[in-house]
């Protein structure tokens, strides 16, 4: 089977067990002139209340805590808002989350949920439970334009990014599956920025995200319990770290250039030397912080013993340079193979292999497991639909090659 024959309908109707959530949509804005509060962050909607409903600041935190901690996004059902300002949200304002069109549960307790965005669009978001913690993946954009071979995701081409609705949307809807109430009852204990879409090149919306993500008034999550990977655009790992202090994960998959400029394409713009190197900024910038460095084992493609020594030292040498011990983690991920690649996972014996190598040379090691392997939840196995990828695809990697990405985005 193809990957195109994988992909979901979405302009069916949603199944019959969904959420009755309103439709999502790329227009931020919201429908019609109203403004869709999912959009907005604390400041922002604090600027909303003063600037557009001349309200008091503090009437946002209440709304905030309507929607993010009890899931209520009908105004009327906000019971200690006064008459008069529930009209005028009303009037100016709605929350409104992405449609559920499938909801997937997996037998290991791992559970799926396709989201319609507009009519066209769709992606998924992941919620993998795990010995008292709870972690969602979510997706930053629709499709991905940035190539990686072994990447499921890629193999659908780009469509657009995001909105900040439709991301913090995604958490949203899993909390509210989840009866998550953060700081009380809390399900979702790690949201990692995972599922489709290279973040950094959404940059505006996905900082905005997890800035609710991370906010008291939002889901309460502590920095180091947000994790944003990026496959290595070194300009906006800068920028990253200018304007926030989540973790950083990095997907490296290959110890030298060669070897991942075939499996990254990206590395060909951002050469493994100039990634660490912002990955030492990064690290530096924040103190105590590490950085965790994914790589994808395939089978005789970069799973080999020199694989190993080799990456080894690029984690010793990066150690060094920051002079800071466990700076560097390697999380392996066992290749999960989809319809169509020419990838296989490597054997058991040869994953042990690679991770007793690196132990041995004292690098942080941890092999992750896969999870939901009954609905295709294992990362890079994202699915979604999506609409009019030729043009858009094509027109965002000229835009790389012109170094103009995140405008691009
Ligand atoms: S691995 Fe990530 S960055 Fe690479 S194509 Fe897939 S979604 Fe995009």
């Amino acid at each position: 089977m193809s990957s195109s024959d994988a992909r979901i309908d979405i302009t069916l109707a949603p199944d019959s067990g969904a959420s009755s959530v309103p439709a999502g949509s790329a227009d931020t804005k919201g429908s019609g002139s109203k403004r869709n509060i999912f959009d907005l962050d604390r400041v922002s909607l604090e600027d909303f209340f003063e600037q557009t409903l001349g309200e008091k600041r503090y009437r946002a935190h209440q709304v905030m805590k309507w929607i993010h901690h009890r899931h209520v996004t009908d105004f009327d059902g906000m019971t200690d808002l006064g008459k008069a300002l529930r009209a005028k949200l009303h009037e100016h304002a709605e929350v409104r989350a992405p449609m559920v069109l499938h909801d997937q549960p997996s037998a290991d307790g791992t559970h799926k949920w396709l989201l319609g965005m507009d009519p066209k669009n769709a992606i998924e978001t992941v919620y993998i439970p795990d010995k008292g913690r709870g972690t969602l993946c979510v997706s930053s954009q629709v499709g991905c334009a940035l190539n990686c071979q072994f990447c499921s995701t890629a193999t659908q081409g780009f469509n657009r990014n995001l909105s900040t609705a439709e991301i913090i949307g995604q958490v949203w809807v899993a909390a509210r599956h989840l009866g998550n109430v953060p700081h009380q009852q809390r399900k979702l204990t790690n949201v990692v920025m995972m599922g489709m879409g290279e973040p950094l090149a959404n940059f505006d919306n996905v900082v905005r995200a997890m800035s609710i993500m991370r906010d008291d008034l939002g889901y309460g999550l502590a920095n180091k319990r947000v994790t944003l990977s990026t496959a290595g655009m070194v300009p906006m790992i800068d920028k990253l770290g200018e304007v926030s202090d989540v973790s950083l994960a990095v997907s490296l998959h290959a110890p030298n250039d060669e070897l991942r400029t075939e499996l990254v394409p990206l590395n060909k713009k951002y050469p493994i030397a100039e990634l660490m190197a912002a990955c030492q900024r990064y690290v530096r910038r924040k103190p105590r912080s590490s950085i965790t460095f994914e790589y994808t084992l395939m089978k005789g493609v970069n799973d080999q013993p020199q694989h190993a020594r080799e990456l080894a030292r690029l984690m010793r040498q990066f150690e060094n340079a920051v002079q800071m011990k466990d700076a560097a983690k390697v999380n392996l991920i066992p290749f999960n193979p989809f319809p169509g690649t020419r990838f296989e996972r490597s054997p058991e014996a040869d994953i042990r292999t690679f991770q007793k190598l690196l132990q041995d040379a004292r690098v942080l090691t941890t092999v992750r497991r896969t999870r939901g392997d009954d609905i295709d939840a294992a990362c890079g196995q994202l699915k979604g639909q999506v609409m009019d990828r030729t043009r858009r695809q094509a027109e965002f990697r000229k835009s790389l090659e012109g170094g103009g990405v995140s405008d691009a985005a």
